[in-house]
């Protein structure tokens, strides 16, 4: 397909949508409409074309209240309940967020009270659009980071997934968004370029 329709495909699939239309309709469940809100807050970050893509797939989002465990959550299924997480064996309700798969669509499930968690859990989300040769090269900076011993933070280290997620995620926040360029320039500079590639074409197919 040439770029030019690509760009004419995604902007039909695109109908004219907001940002807040695509994150509203992913919204399965909220707890209330502060919550909705704050993911609207969270997500709307993201570049339009990643937002349509994760929407569209389609992508579940469960957002959970204050007190509520993450095992609560309706649209997760038996392998995710049962499952164990990262090297230290962690259960579900031990989770601050869940992003898995589940038949045909992907399950978020996440807190709304921190912005940090909501964007690290859809960087998971977003990163199964990432074409393969992105997947590929981020694969080869984990090697490397695993090589180096140096992360941002230990979840990082934990696979390749959650490499990739804690680095997106740290990509909105100035702070940690120079953490991340000062720790790995690589996934920084990689993380920069996907990004920068999806405003474009948002813009492009948002005319
Ligand atoms: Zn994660």
């Amino acid at each position: 397909m040439s770029n030019t329709k690509f760009i004419e495909t995604m902007r039909a699939r695109l109908a004219g949508r907001s940002k807040r239309n695509l994150i509203e309709r992913m919204i399965t469940r909220s707890p209330h409409s502060m919550a909705s809100e704050k993911a609207i807050t969270a997500l709307e970050v993201y570049p339009l074309l990643l937002l349509m893509l994760a929407c569209d797939h389609p992508t579940k989002l469960w957002i959970l209240d204050k007190g509520e465990k993450p095992s609560s959550a309706r649209i997760l299924d038996q392998a995710i309940l049962t499952k164990k997480w990262h090297s230290t064996n962690i259960t579900i309700d031990d989770c601050e967020g869940i992003t898995d798969v589940v038949e045909n669509y992907v399950a978020m499930v996440v807190s709304w009270k921190t912005l940090l968690v909501m964007r690290h859990e859809f960087a998971h989300a977003a990163t199964t659009f990432f074409s393969p040769s992105t997947r590929g090269r981020i694969k080869a900076l984990y090697q490397d980071a695993l090589r180096r011993g140096e992360f941002t933070e230990p979840l990082a280290k934990e696979s390749l997934a959650e490499y990739a997620a804690c680095g997106l995620s740290y990509y909105f926040f100035p702070d940690l968004k120079a953490e991340l360029e000062s720790v790995d320039a690589g996934l920084f500079s990689l993380v920069a370029c996907v990004l920068n590639e999806a405003e474009s074409l948002s813009s492009l197919i948002a005319q």
